[in-house]
């Protein structure tokens, strides 16, 4: 599991706070420099580690922690809310559009989990009561249309195509029309990736949001990438002005350090994190869940 290896570096440190009584300033500095260790190992940025601990410091060094009944304890709920509050705080929705459709538009790097991460999202919508569309705007990776027709069978949703030979904004437009017409409120746009980001994919991707103008862009990262997914959010963001991230492969054994500075870097939430190659695998994303998990 993700994160697994910082955990117990972490819990570590964390126990031996916790067994001492009283608590020097340069107890909870080699405590500190600890986690600064870990979390660095975890591939989380540098510059985030620098701040991050900064500010944990600035709240655990004090009189009134020191002198606390349990100051351990003390330093570690610190810990706990300011990592809460570097994944972003608490849970963010995605944006339902007051008149439908809601139009989501997925984007991300060939290989992340795009298409997956849509059959997914239709899924949890539906379970919610929506009635999505999924759309094969990838036109250029091989199978990728199939590769959604498939999950919309298993799901039993429909799934809007104009074959490989249409044009993504074209293919975009046309499936409004269609959702008015088989009474889909929310439309799931699964547009097309590259191995690396490169402009005319770019280009393609920002002329479907200038025609459809979605409610909603998520982009899909691999945490398995680590600081490279970071990166990767940071370009994305800056042509495209994202809503959201959906974190996938978090079953994975990356170190994690992407969940956890991708906010910071990027100031975009993680709203989904997937956990699996099942269609179920696809959890509403909580800091402070994910923070605790880290925690123990
Ligand atoms: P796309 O090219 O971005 O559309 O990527 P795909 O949706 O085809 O996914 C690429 C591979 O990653 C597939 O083998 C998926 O089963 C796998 N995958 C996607 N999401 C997850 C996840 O959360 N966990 C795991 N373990 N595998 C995933």
């Amino acid at each position: 599991m993700i994160f697994s290896s910082l955990a117990e570096k972490l819990q570590d440190t964390f126990d031996k706070l916790r067994g001492k009584g009283k608590l020097t300033e340069k107890d909870v500095k080699a405590a500190l420099k600890e986690v600064k260790m870990a979390l660095l190992e975890a591939d989380v940025n540098y510059k985030v580690v620098k701040d991050f601990i900064s500010k944990i410091e600035e709240r655990a060094v004090g009189k009134e922690v020191m002198e606390s009944l349990t100051p351990g304890q003390h330093v570690i709920k610190i810990v706990n809310e300011e990592m809460q509050e570097l994944m972003g705080g608490s849970k963010e929705d995605i944006a339902i559009s007051s008149e439908p459709p809601t139009i989501i538009m997925m984007v991300g790097l060939q290989g992340s989990g795009k298409t997956t991460s849509a059959g997914k999202l239709a899924r949890k919508l539906s379970k919610d009561g929506k009635n999505p569309l999924l759309v094969a705007a990838d036109v250029y990776r091989p199978a990728a249309i199939r590769q959604l027709q498939v999950l919309g069978e298993r799901l039993e949703l429909p799934v809007f195509s104009m074959g490989e030979d249409s044009n993504p904004v074209d293919i975009a437009k046309g499936s409004i029309n269609y959702a008015a017409s088989h009474n889909c409120d929310t439309i799931i746009l699964d547009t097309a990736g590259r191995l690396h980001i490169d402009q005319e994919m770019m280009e393609e991707l920002e002329n479907i949001k200038g025609t459809v103008e979605p409610d909603e862009i998520l982009l899909v990262v691999d945490a398995m990438t680590g600081q490279d997914a970071v990166n990767v959010a940071k370009n994305f963001d800056q042509r495209l002005d994202i809503d959201g991230i959906v974190l996938t492969k978090m079953d994975g054994d990356a170190r994690g350090g992407a969940a956890l500075s991708i906010k910071a870097i990027t100031g975009k939430p993680i709203k989904f994190a997937g956990t699996g190659e099942k269609l179920a695998d696809l959890e509403t994303f909580h800091p402070d869940r994910m923070s605790s998990r880290i925690l123990g």
